[in-house]
Order: C-alpha cells, then sequence, then structure tokens
C-alpha cells in the first residue's frame, strides 16, 4: 500500500535541515508520496525507515536495464500518466522480430536494417533498439540456429527470445549469457521452468497472458519464484485492447501502487499493412508500452515513429538546447560570414541545415538563450543588443575573422542599431527572416565580395 506524505513524515528525521534540497521534512515526505522525489536525497534518514519506505518509495514502474553495454536500454520507472504532470522518463524500446523460419541471407538483412537505423535528429541519436527472436518454426534446433546468427552477427543489439517452450529458450539465451536479454513467453504452464531458466541466465521474463487478471496472478507467481525483472503483456492485441489495457495497467501501478502491474509493457504491434503497424505503434508509444515489437522498419516509418517518440519523451519544461559556442561549417576564412542565431535545437539545426545547404563556409554563433527560438528569446529578453555584444566579444571570433561583420536573424531587425553601439567597430547585416533563404542570403554575400 502507498504511504500517505504524512506518514512518511513521521519516519523522517524532522529536522528541516534542506540537505534533501527541501524546504522542509514535510515539503520532501509530500514529494515522496507523489513519487517526484527519491529518498535517496535525505542522508539522514534511518535504517528503520528505509526499510519501510523503500517498497514505499520505490518507482511505482519497475526500472529495467534491457542489454549490456553501449546499446543497453532502460525502460518503466514512469511516474505519471500523463507527459504534463511531470515527463515520460525512458522511451519506448523498438525492436524488430526475426522469425527463425527466415533464412540465414533474410535474418542476416534484417539485422543490417537495424545496424543501419541509426539517425541524427536534433542532436540526438536515434535509432531500432533491439531484436525479437520469434519461435515460429517451434523447432528448438532451428531457434538456436536463428538466434546463433544474431548473437555473432550482432553481439550488442538487446534481444527478445520469444518462445514459451523452455528447451528453445535455454538453447537460445546461453547465446546471450551476460547481455541482459528477455525471455518472452511465460504462462502458466511453464512458469517454473522459465524461472528457472531465467534466474540461471540472469534474464529478464516477459509474462505472456491472455487477460488483466491472468497477468496480476502471472507476475506475482514469477515475483514469488524469485525473478524480479519482469515486462508484461496482457495479450492486447488491437488498438482498442492495447489503450484500454495499458491505460489500466498504469492506473494500476501509479494511482493505486498496485505492485504486481508495475512493470514495463510489452506490445505486439506487428501487421501485414505497414501503415497499420505504424498507427497500432503510435498508440504504444503515446499509452505506455515500454517495448514495441515491429515487423519491419522501413525508413519512412523509422522516422515517422522516432520523431513520436523524441518528441513525447523530452521534459516539456525543458526546452531542447544546444552548446554556446560558433560553430564552423566547411573551412571558414577571415573573410568569411558570421551569422547569429539562438540555441534552441530545432533553431539551431534547421538554420545550421540551411548554411550547410548553402556550401559558403561560414560561422554560426550559437549564444544561450535557454533553449528558446529567436522571437520568444527577443520577447523574454535574453536575445538583446546588450547579451549579443557581450557573446561576441567573449567569444574570441574577433581573433578569427577581418571583417567585422554580424548577420543577425530578420525577425530581429529592430536590434541592428543598437548592437552596433555596443560592438565597436562592427558592422550588423539583418539576414533572412526565414532559415530557406540563408542559402540564396550566402551565396550573393560572397558574389558581392569577389
Ligand atoms: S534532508 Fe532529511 S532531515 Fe533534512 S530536511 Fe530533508 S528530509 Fe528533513
Amino acid at each position: 500500500m502507498a504511504l500517505t506524505g504524512v506518514e512518511i513524515f513521521k519516519l523522517l528525521p524532522k529536522t528541516n535541515c534542506k540537505k534533501c534540497g527541501f524546504l522542509t521534512c514535510l515539503a520532501f515526505a509530500m514529494k515522496l508520496a507523489q513519487r517526484q522525489a527519491s529518498l535517496d536525497l535525505c542522508p539522514d534518514v534511518s535504517e528503520e525507515a528505509k526499510q519501510k519506505l523503500g517498497e514505499a518509495s520505490a518507482p511505482p514502474v519497475r526500472p529495467i536495464i534491457f542489454g549490456a553495454g553501449d546499446r543497453s536500454v532502460k525502460m518503466g520507472e514512469e511516474t505519471v500518466l500523463f507527459r504534463h504532470d511531470k515527463r515520460f522518463v525512458n522511451p519506448s524500446v523498438f525492436a524488430l522480430e526475426i522469425k527463425d523460419t527466415f533464412s540465414e541471407a533474410d535474418i542476416n538483412s534484417k539485422i543490417e536494417e537495424v545496424l543501419n537505423s541509426e539517425i541524427d535528429r536534433v542532436g540526438q541519436k536515434l535509432r531500432i533498439d533491439a531484436v525479437a527472436i520469434i519461435n515460429e518454426s517451434n523447432d528448438v534446433r532451428r531457434f538456436e540456429a536463428a538466434s546463433k546468427i544474431i548473437a555473432i552477427k550482432a553481439p550488442d543489439i538487446p534481444v527478445i527470445i520469444c518462445t514459451a517452450n523452455p528447451q528453445a529458450a535455454e538453447a537460445a539465451v546461453k547465446l546471450f549469457t551476460d547481455k541482459k536479454p528477455i525471455i518472452y513467453g511465460v504462462n502458466s504452464e511453464n512458469t517454473e521452468a522459465m524461472v528457472n531458466i531465467a534466474k540461471t541466465y540472469k534474464a529478464t521474463l516477459g509474462v505472456a497472458a491472455k487477460s488483466l487478471d491472468e497477468l496480476s496472478v502471472l507476475t506475482e507467481k514469477v515475483k514469488a519464484a524469485g525473478v524480479a525483472d519482469i515486462v508484461i503483456d496482457s495479450g492486447a492485441r488491437n488498438a482498442k485492447e492495447i489503450i484500454e489495457h495499458n491505460t489500466l495497467v498504469r492506473r494500476a501501478a501509479i494511482r493505486k501502487n498496485f505492485k504486481p502491474l508495475g512493470y514495463p509493457v510489452i506490445t505486439f504491434a506487428q501487421r501485414e499493412d505497414s501503415l497499420v503497424e505504424v498507427l497500432i505503434t503510435v498508440i504504444g508509444v503515446a499509452k505506455y508500452s515500454s517495448i514495441i515489437v515491429l515487423s519491419s522498419i522501413e525508413k519512412w516509418k523509422n522516422l515517422a515513429l522516432f520523431t513520436l517518440r523524441q518528441n513525447l519523451y523530452t521534459d516539456p519544461q525543458v526546452p531542447m538546447q544546444v552548446e554556446q559556442k560558433v560553430y564552423k561549417f566547411g573551412e571558414p576564412k577571415s573573410n568569411s560570414p558570421l551569422l547569429i542565431t539562438t540555441n534552441f535545437s530545432l533553431t539551431y539545426f534547421i538554420v545550421s541545415g540551411e548554411v550547410e545547404n548553402s556550401k559558403v563556409p561560414s560561422y554560426l554563433a550559437v549564444m544561450d538563450c535557454e533553449g528558446l527560438s529567436v522571437l520568444t528569446a527577443w520577447a523574454a529578453g535574453k536575445f538583446t543588443a546588450a547579451r549579443i555584444a557581450q557573446f561576441i566579444k567573449e567569444s574570441g571570433i574577433e581573433n578569427d575573422i577581418n571583417d567585422r561583420e554580424l548577420v543577425i536573424p530578420g525577425y530581429v531587425a529592430i536590434l541592428s542599431g543598437a548592437i552596433e553601439d555596443k560592438l565597436e567597430g562592427w558592422k550588423v547585416t539583418v539576414g533572412p527572416r526565414e532559415a530557406n533563404a540563408i542559402p540564396a542570403f550566402l551565396k550573393s554575400r560572397m558574389a558581392s565580395k569577389k
């Protein structure tokens, strides 16, 4: 049962020392009750209190590491039903299914697709995270052979071993020792055997139920048998069931602290029609699926799904930002143009993309405006003449260029006179309002200088 803020308060030191970052122990207790703070923040909490609070203050959705090394991903640890309440924490994992009935060539080409799926979007690397090996053949040797190809060709990719046959599960999981794989396929008949395999090979178990009721019974059984890392499937397959079941699971975990459903959810979205598969996956990303298994990963599909996932799993209260500095494009010289913009990620990537498109070697000064776009930063008093002048002076760019000319965004043309007043010896040129006009602007500027 969840403890109330007052019950938690009674277990804290009550010294109001503020070491936890909150003004009082009561304020900290209230945050703990809402699961918006971690007990570790209080250095003086007693062992007895830790024990009592441990379970109550644990994240309502169990955090689980899937895979090992650089490509491992974290799942669960969510604390809210709605993103705007705080934030969604660990992005949905996308896994590509590979059936053991595929030919070796097909398995290899699927792995290649996963390995080549990475794209860079607004400074983040996005990719297909995992593969789900499906025991379609029901044959242990065939499943083992397909798993072996994957283990050799892509040893770092996290794998989900999908089979209800404990023999097949063991044959495959041996190939991924110490890689924290998931064995998916635990049901009421094979629980004991699957638990033993998971314990031996330190794997996470995926519970495959046919209903929510069966799901909570199975997770309790698995947990009681000694496996704590569990991912759950209620059997939901169509859009309506996925929304209903996933919402009930998340509500039960967060609002009721119902531990039997406090685990990351796995959703199987495979469809013959790729567009339908995307729509099912969109539902999963928006509504609480921690892993989504796909049948194909065409580039258009990845781009749409990566974008959605990235947008839902950013902190709505913290704009995405890039580092403040002067970036170089091409090999700029002392007479190359110098442009300025703000450090909102999207602004930076759109402007830098157009500077690159121009093929004119240039400098781009990106100023820290707390992640706000040009007009917003200007309106908020963060992209002002005084601050721009100070940033340009401190950046050291004056040592690299002879032409003391600064190109400012067209939207803040109003600042040009004030910047010239504050940046002695500099000329301020008003650039285009829209980024897509930058290539033509830079080319004509270079042509006029020849
Ligand atoms: S650090 Fe602990 S004792 Fe100090 S105010 Fe926070 S909860 Fe209270």
